[in-house]
């Protein structure tokens, strides 16, 4: 199938790419590279051994969208692209409505334009908000604490009406968890530009000697070691799950919400005692308060991924912090 991938050169969207590629599918990437790099794309042909189209621009570029999904005879979208930063959303939220909102609404406007119903929506657990009770499941009341949470929520919503208006839509949001980890040829990966925000990429920097030490933020949680808990999933595994709502999609009609998750929740103590074990380092750390607007765990229930996608993930807590030290240590250095 042709597909198109935007925010194309991102982080999960190449790791996705790789899959799809793999599996014979022919990808296009479209990507404003507002958070990555052109030389992505010779990583991924390296990876692949095939040609990939990549066209640079935005995707509020709805002339631009409509051709390329003309000339390259698009039969479905995965909708990557948009900004994901929690804090900057808090500080700049018309910037997030604007990219992540607008830029759906523009996406919508050409696949309508030229007859194309399939999307799968690159969604977060961030929509669920605080827990009211735990591991969320799709039925769980949304409630987003952030702007970057409501433009989540507010394109689920979007999608769920255009595909109640027509029933040729074929939806898929898919409700990322805790995505870490990266491609086994160690040339892609996640690779945030500054200090990182999140644990993983903070972690792998602490052990390759980038960043001096890791701050826990809080280890007073009830949890089972005091420290924060979370649903890590490896990439590689999204990516499967990626290719497995694309399946989906060609024999289901309608909207669709679904967790992508391991349904396990390991601890920041966990992953840090994990990526020691991978990367044969010691990580320096120190215990410090909890970091604003944390909940203390969050994870899904991964049953729907597994009755309507088949799909379940496979990869375990060391493999994911095995592969991101791959990464580090042959791309980062
Ligand atoms: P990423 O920043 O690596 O990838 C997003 C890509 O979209 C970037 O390459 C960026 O340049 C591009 N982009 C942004 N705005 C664009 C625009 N207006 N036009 C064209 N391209 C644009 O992030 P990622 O981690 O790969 O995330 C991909 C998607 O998954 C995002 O929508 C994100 O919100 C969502 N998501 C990510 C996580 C996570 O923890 N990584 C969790 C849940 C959901
Ligand atoms: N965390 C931490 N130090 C860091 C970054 C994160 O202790 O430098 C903790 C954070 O409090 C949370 C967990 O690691 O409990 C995962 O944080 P991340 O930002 O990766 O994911 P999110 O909180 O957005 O789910």
């Amino acid at each position: 199938m042709n597909i198109l991938l935007t925010g194309g050169a991102g982080y999960i969207a190449s790791h996705t790419a790789v899959v799809l590629a793999q599996a014979g599918h022919q990808v296009t990437l479209f990507d404003n590279l507002s958070n990555s790099q052109k030389s992505v794309i010779a990583n991924l042909e390296a990876i692949t051994a095939k040609t990939i189209p990549f066209i640079e621009g935005d995707v509020r570029d709805t002339q631009l969208l409509s051709q390329v999904i003309t000339e390259h005879h698009i039969e479905a979208v995965i909708h990557f692209a948009g900004l994901k930063s929690v804090a900057q959303s808090v500080e700049d939220p018309i910037l997030y409505y604007a990219n992540n909102v607008q830029g759906t609404i523009s996406l919508l406007e050409a696949m309508q334009a030229n007859g194309l119903n399939k999307l799968v929506f690159s969604s977060s657990a961030t929509v669920y908000g605080d827990p009211e009770y735990l591991p969320y499941d799709e039925h769980h009341p949304l409630k987003p604490m952030n702007p970057y949470g409501q433009t989540k929520l507010q394109v689920e919503e979007m999608l769920h009406d255009v595909s109640r208006s027509n029933a040729d839509w074929r939806v898929a949001c898919l409700r990322y968890f805790n995505p870490v980890g990266a491609h086994p040829s160690g040339l892609i990966g996640e690779n945030p530009s500054g200090i990182p925000n999140n644990l993983m990429p903070y972690v792998a920097r602490v052990a390759s000697g980038h960043l001096p030490e890791l701050s826990i933020f809080g280890n007073d949680y009830d949890t089972k070691d005091g420290t924060g808990e979370r649903d890590y999933i490896h990439v590689m595994d999204l990516a499967e799950g990626h290719m497995a709502a694309i399946d989906f999609l060609e024999k289901h009609s309608g909207w669709h919400a679904i967790n992508l998750g391991t349904g396990q929740p390991h601890s920041v103590m966990e992953l840090v005692t994990g990526f020691e074990k991978a990367s044969g380092k010691a990580i320096p750390r120190k215990i410090v308060g909890r970091r604003p607007g944390d909940l203390p765990v969050y994870f899904a229930t991964v049953d729907q991924a597994q009755k309507l996608l088949g799909w379940s993930a496979k990869r375990s807590l060391d493999e994911m912090c095995e592969s991101v030290w791959n990464f580090q240590t042959k791309s980062m250095s």
